[in-house]
């Protein structure tokens, strides 16, 4: 079959496509600056009885406030046993809908519905669906960054902490087709021994990673320990002293407390959690091919805790999909969450 090639296209939220209020900016303006919005959120979320779910990429006062932080996994798990009326999804869109697939009679919100994932809009279920046509009889494995419309067409769903796992689960004559992250798919496989066909998707944050510059890093800080995410090119990952999801790269920070010094390959809202738990250490940013030395995802900075307070005062935007891609979404996220009960605890507030 013909290659398939992604192309890079800058960030470009697009409202339009999400089904965004357009009164969003004027609703901003209706905030009084003299509001003390953390003790409002507080207080709103006490009256709806909601519960606010924050990934590792939030700021770190949207972290603070949360009452689970944590990352996809944790996050869906978190979402799977809640029994709030509401859910504030701090984290993008992908995540809301996930939380949405296991709770359709929830209230689902999510402070800015342009918070999507290059990931995720880089893998139409259209094109996906067509192109799952040239591998019939695979088992189809998606990465939660993905749409709910790409979920519904999955055999099984995974995460960057369950994905080698739940491969390794399958029994090895069964051909598999992995996306939409190459990056994440390339390393199931060296981990696993299996051969996928893999979707070219690519995360613009963790591919932004350049190898060279960070042998150079390497050479200044001798010290340092590397640790990466698997959606970093595998010319990174191949100079990584540990590489694991986002809540691995947490934990392996946390029980090495020899080690002092840390050179991070993922997104920087992560540095929060290190830093609170390890006052000891120094943390550094892999640095990137071009601009300033910070891996920020912007989809993830669009949730601020302006719209935080916004979404819940006004209920608004929430997140909702058709019946029909729900149930077929919600097979393949079921069995992510059964074949991966014994890992990744959810990470409360305060853990
Ligand atoms: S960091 Fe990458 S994978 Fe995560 S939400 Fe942002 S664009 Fe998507």
């Amino acid at each position: 079959m013909k290659p398939l090639t992604l192309a890079h296209t800058p960030f470009n939220p697009s409202s339009e496509s999400l089904g965004q209020p357009s009164d969003l900016s004027t609703r901003l303006r209706t905030i009084d600056p003299a509001l003390d919005l953390e003790s409002e959120i507080v207080r709103l979320k006490g009256e709806m009885n909601a519960t606010i779910l924050a990934h590792y990429y939030q700021d770190a006062d949207i972290q603070d406030l949360a009452d689970h932080v944590g990352d996809s996994l944790a996050l869906a798990q978190a979402a799977a046993k809640t029994d709030a009326d509401v859910i504030v999804f701090c984290g993008v869109h992908f995540m809301a809908e996930t939380a949405k697939i296991l709770n359709p009679d929830k209230l689902v919100l999510l402070p800015d519905l342009d918070a999507g994932c290059s990931l995720a809009d880089r893998c139409p279920a259209d094109l996906y669906s067509e192109w799952l046509k040239g591998y019939p009889g695979h088992t189809v494995i998606n990465y939660i960054n993905s749409s709910a419309a790409v979920k519904a067409l999955s055999d099984i769903i995974v995460t960057s902490s369950n994905a080698v796992d739940i491969v390794r689960q399958l029994p090895s004559d069964v051909p598999i087709v992995f996306g939409p992250d190459r990056h994440l798919g390339n390393w199931v496989q060296t981990q696993t021994g299996r051969e996928m066909v893999l979707w070219p998707g690519f995360c613009i944050v963790h591919e932004q990673f350049n190898a060279r510059k960070l042998a150079q890093m390497r050479t200044a800080y001798p010290q340092a320990v590397l640790i990466a995410h698997p959606e970093c090119e595998e010319s990174v990952l191949n100079q990584a002293d540990f590489i694991g999801s986002t809540l691995a790269l947490l934990k392996y920070v946390q029980e090495h407390t020899e080690q002092t010094q840390f050179i991070v390959a993922t997104e920087v809202g992560i540095l929060h959690q290190m830093q609170k738990s390890r006052l000891d250490a120094e943390f550094l940013c892999s640095p990137p091919n071009s601009g300033c030395n910070c891996a920020s995802c912007p989809y993830m900075r669009l949730n601020t805790l302006e719209k935080l307070y916004l979404t819940m005062r006004d209920r608004t935007p929430e997140i909702t999909m058709d019946e029909e891609t729900r149930i077929k979404a919600l097979r393949p996220v079921q069995r992510m969450l059964e074949m991966s009960k014994n890992l990744a605890p959810v990470q409360q507030k305060g853990d």
